[in-house]
């Protein structure tokens, strides 16, 4: 066969396969189309596993003259140079999307300008235009595409089950809504109103709205020249996939591991396996700094330094999440929906929303009440004690001294009363640090230690009453928390013990890891570990906290690298020491089973007052589990 051009159908027929893989990439062209021309009101419908689609715009329609040419391929109004490209405030640019999907269908274009007599009506059978009609209707304009790809049916065949094409609409439009919260989206599936979605003053309301959790907080970021914007759940609404973490990059909906990972680095510690928290992401950077235009379906970002966007973002949920505002300051732990009374309007019966409801519901087997016996075994004689030199952590460059390598106390021991083994951060070997028996200074307006303790349950829970409930507390968890917090803050604020090596510990890896881990050289110092290049394939340490075993930091520097590599940002070594402090923290403290005094009950919870993330053990899982009276009065037959 001699080579031919392919005449334009058969381009367009291929280009569709591209644009118009799957109808909800379909339904997201025209819902971008409406958006870009200006409207307010947006009203999908679909049928048939989406080869039937129907949108309806109040924008600013089309003339006449122009109504053949949206089917052209090329055709756009929304730029004309390619200097134009550049400077993009639509989403819509190539001019391919009707001109495709019109081959592969029927189409009918209704539209109708401000101020128009009449609307205009143009008929296109896979790419075969009709003649222009005159017809009535609203002002805006109206897509319908039938008979998707039944001129192709090798195409037909890829499309999934009907129910799977409907619910990767619906998520498709979630999006599009999310990205868009001044809009309102009208959603018919099979004629049926599957939502409606007024227009909201700001993104977080609108989130509100179609994630249907109430309330969501708000966090922001920067880091250079990117912005983060975030709107996520408290910790205690969580999902079982990463469905719920929506990304958009420049407004754009977008699928980037990246950022996902941010969002789940910020909630770390906060979640349990299995897991997943539920956010909005809004990341914005000069249009200089990112290309959102690499592929039209796939929905992939690339940013000039990744690690920027991964840090923003990390950054502007770990901020407001650090601050716990779910708790109400004088009031109770908001949304802990324990008997589904609060805590939001889940909607069970879309697939996409695979939540779990809020952790921990409360088991009330009868446990005894026993008022705790006084003061037993929690005289600091009683704990094993390590006695080690201290040294304090000077920054920075100052502290790399090729000298001490001894045993020190890994934190300020007057501060913290609490010593650890430092040398086996895995340890087996349990050694309980005691519960202060002197008063720690409250938090005014406090929630923990607003609640009212009437006892010890199984030596294990903390009892107590606040308001119109009962609220239990775990005292292995709570105290498992306050521990991890202030190992943590001794990390952060340079508290610990360096080990200095007097040959620089070597590790082997590739030197594009080389590279990237150096690039982190700044940060990583401040988390006590010093750096150096070996050679292009090594890196050497120079001093690294005393507490993280050789063979642990090999590990956790590679992975590091890995992640540099791979996502542009990583918090391993945050995430390693996160572990070690938890494990620590984990084997120190006060297990179940032992008796508690009230003052030491108290005191537990005043000092829960003092890390605002105490309603959760490092592990994730809850500190407490409430039971309000109703429950009770329902249980007596009190109310019915
Ligand atoms: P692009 O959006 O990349 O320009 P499309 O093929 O999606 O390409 O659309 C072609 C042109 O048709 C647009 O540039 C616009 O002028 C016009 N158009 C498409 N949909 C609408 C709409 N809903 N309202 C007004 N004009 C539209
Ligand atoms: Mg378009």
């Amino acid at each position: 066969m001699s080579i031919q051009v392919l005449s334009p159908e058969v381009v367009d027929q291929i280009a569709a396969g591209e644009v118009v893989e799957r109808p909800a990439h379909l339904v997201k062209e025209l819902v971008e189309n409406s958006i870009d021309a200006g409207a307010t009101r947006v009203h999908v419908e679909f049928f048939d596993g989406g080869r039937i689609v129907k949108v309806i715009d109040n924008g600013k329609g089309m003339s006449p003259e122009d109504l053949p040419k949206a089917l052209d391929r090329f055709a756009t109004s929304k730029i004309s140079k390619s200097d134009d490209l550049w400077s993009l405030k639509t989403f819509g640019f190539r001019g391919e999307a009707l001109a495709s999907i019109s081959s592969v269908s029927k189409m009918t274009l209704t539209t109708r300008r401000k101020g128009d007599e009449q609307a205009y009506q143009l008929i296109s059978e896979y790419g075969k235009k009709q003649p222009i009609e005159r017809v009535g209707g609203s002002q805006g304009t109206t897509v319908l595409m039938e008979n998707l790809f039944e001129n192709m049916p090798a195409r037909l065949k890829f499309l999934k089950s009907d129910a799977a094409e409907h619910t990767a609409i619906k998520t498709t439009l979630k999006a599009m809504a999310l990205a868009h919260h001044d809009v309102e989206f009208r959603i018919q599936e099979n004629s049926k109103l599957v939502n409606f979605w007024t227009a909201c003053k700001d993104r977080k309301e609108r989130a509100e709205q179609i994630l249907e959790i109430k309330p969501l907080f708000v966090g922001e970021a920067s880091r250079e020249y990117v912005k983060a914007y975030a709107v996520f759940a408290d910790p205690h609404n969580v999902a079982k996939t990463a469905k719920n973490i929506w990304l958009f990059a420049q407004n754009r909906w977008v699928q980037d591991r990246s950022l996902q990972a941010a969002v789940n680095e910020a909630y770390r510690s906060l979640l349990m396996h299995g897991e997943f928290p539920i956010a909005a992401v809004w990341v914005e950077t000069d249009p200089e700094y990112i290309d959102v235009n690499i592929h039209p379906t796939k929905s992939q970002v690339k940013f000039h330094d990744p690690s920027l966007a991964f840090r923003a973002v990390a950054g502007a949920l770990r901020g407001t999440l650090e601050k716990a505002p779910w708790i109400q300051q004088s009031g109770q732990l908001r949304s802990q929906a324990q008997f589904g009374e609060a805590g939001g309007t889940v909607d069970y019966s879309d697939p996409a929303a695979t939540y779990s409801s809020a952790k921990g519901l409360p088991n009330f087997a009868a446990a005894p009440v026993e008022m705790p016996k006084e003061n037993l075994a929690f005289n600091d004689s009683t704990f094993k004690t390590t006695q080690f030199q201290k040294k304090d952590f000077n920054f920075p460059a100052s502290s790399v001294q090729q000298n001490k390598t001894s045993y020190q106390t890994l934190m300020d021991a007057a501060e913290s009363r609490q010593n650890f083994s430092n040398q086996n951060p895995d340890m087996e070997e349990t050694q309980s640090t005691p519960i202060s028996n002197e008063t720690v200074a409250p938090v005014s307006g406090g929630y923990w230690s607003s609640l009212e303790v009437l006892g010890q349950a199984n030596l294990t829970y903390i009892v107590t009453q606040h308001r119109d409930k009962m609220v239990f507390v775990d005292q292995h968890a709570a105290h498992e928390r306050v521990a991890y917090e202030k190992l943590m803050n001794a990390w952060k604020g340079g508290k610990i013990d360096i080990q200095d090596f007097l040959f620089p510990l070597a590790i082997d890896m590739s030197p594009e890891k080389v590279e990237g881990l150096l690039l982190l050289a700044k940060d990583i110092e401040r988390l006590g570990v010093f750096i150096e290049p070996l050679g292009p394939g090594t890196v050497g340490v120079k001093a690294a906290p005393l507490f993280i075993k050789e063979s642990i930091l090999g590990k956790v520097l590679d992975r590091m690298a890995t992640e540099v590599v791979d996502q542009g940002g990583s918090y391993s070594l945050e995430r390693a020491v996160g572990d070690i402090c938890a494990t620590m923290a984990c084997h120190s403290v006060v297990r179940a089973g032992q008796a508690l005094s009230i003052d030491q009950m108290k005191n537990l919870l005043r000092e829960m007052d003092h890390f605002p993330l105490s309603s959760f053990c490092p592990h994730g899982r809850p500190v407490s589990v409430e039971y309000p009276f109703y429950k009770l009065e329902k249980d007596f037959g009190r109310i019915v």
